[in-house]
């Protein structure tokens, strides 16, 4: 079961809603219960997030090595290849973000 605090959006997990809002403080009272394909939603939606976070993860590290290997400059077909892939991994993390942001936007992350 999922229970919203409908001072600041708060989403609490567990089989009653809590005593107090962690994010807030507002009382146990101003927390509702989310419906079951909206509490689903939500849930899909924190795994996809997490999955872009992991995303961004990797190609911040893509980035990053790639700027050591643009560093090491061992021949110019090396470090075009990792001048591609830096550039590639970074707007890969930026298209991400996008639209990790879109979703808050939407206030789908509940
Ligand atoms: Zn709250």
């Amino acid at each position: 079961m999922k229970w919203r605090c409908t001072v600041c959006g708060y989403i609490h997990d567990g089989d009653q809603a809590p005593e107090k809002c962690p994010k807030c403080g507002a009382p146990r009272e101003k927390f509702e219960q989310v419906p079951a394909d909206k509490a689903e939603l939500i849930e899909k939606s924190r795994q996809t997030n997490s999955l872009w976070m992991s995303f961004v993860d990797l190609v911040e590290t893509l980035e990053e090595l790639s700027e050591r290997g643009i560093e090491e400059n061992l021949d110019p077909t090396c470090v075009q290849l990792f001048k591609k892939a830096q550039q590639t991994a970074h707007e890969l993390g930026q298209a991400a973000k996008a639209e990790m942001q879109a979703h808050v936007n939407k206030g789908k992350w509940g």
